[in-house]
């Protein structure tokens, strides 16, 4: 995400070399990026936030408590040399003009949040990683211009699937992941008539069918009427997106 050439990168889940060819890839200089973000200390949000932070000696914000969570859990060496500010959890914080205010979102991790993150020409949603919504996210994510929603899983290609018992029991848990169908639930609230996009995110390459995801979405969309002003979108985890304009 950018604002006036300023990048942020809003969680690492790649490795850095990977992360920078992704970036190269979508036509992004690296070297743009200024900050990088998190919204929870799991590997999958977090694996190439070290190596970043350090080679391009970029500032990394965390929820309270996450920086160490992620030293405990992958190496005290992780974060060496990173200059990181922490933020509380529901707390706000700005970044080149870019003003974030977080929200606490219910997952399984030391501290996970999402982000209302506003550059006083728009305002964008960013919930990933959640196991349900409540008022609080509801109201963070609420009018919009574009918004990033997690929409991890099809309900009955994951209780059908391959991952053992307890996994399945995990991701559909409170503290576990959004299904499409919930997300399809919360959009239809979201709509409004600021809304231009929607981002679909952290799709389970074994639990979901991107086809599915947007088609419910799509329908969720079209129920409030809103199919052809709202441009809906699928983000791959084996692809870099495309960029969009708000
Ligand atoms: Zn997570
Ligand atoms: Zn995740």
């Amino acid at each position: 995400m950018a604002s006036d050439g300023f990048g942020v990168l809003i969680d690492a889940g790649l490795s850095g070399r990977d992360l920078e060819e992704r970036l190269n890839a979508s036509g992004i200089n690296p070297k743009s990026i200024g900050a990088l973000i998190l919204t929870h200390d799991h590997r999958d949000h977090c694996h190439g936030a070290g190596v970043w932070a350090r080679r391009y000696g970029v500032k990394l914000y965390a929820p309270a408590g996450v920086p160490a969570a992620i030293a405990a859990s992958y190496g005290e060496r992780t974060l060496n040399r990173v200059k990181v500010e922490e933020f509380e959890p529901g707390g706000n914080f700005a970044v080149e003009g870019m003003e974030f205010a977080s929200f606490k979102t219910s997952h399984d991790a030391h501290a996970s949040v999402g982000f209302r993150i506003k550059n006083g020409l728009a305002t964008i949603g960013f919930a990933t990683d959640l196991g349900l919504v409540d008022q609080e996210v509801e109201r963070a994510l609420s009018g919009c211009d574009m918004l990033y929603l997690e929409s991890n899983h099809d309900e009955e290609m994951l209780r059908k699937g391959p991952y053992p018992y307890f996994l399945k029991r995990r991701i559909a848990s409170d503290v576990g992941h959004l299904s499409n169908s919930d997300a399809s639930k919360l959009l239809r609230k979201l709509v409004n008539p600021n809304l231009k996009g929607v981002i679909l995110g952290h799709l389970s390459e074994t639990n979901n069918d991107p086809a599915v995801a947007y088609g419910e979405a799509h329908t969720a969309l079209a129920l409030e009427g809103a199919e052809e002003d709202v441009l809906l979108l699928v983000a791959r985890q084996s692809v870099p997106g495309r960029i969009v304009d708000i």
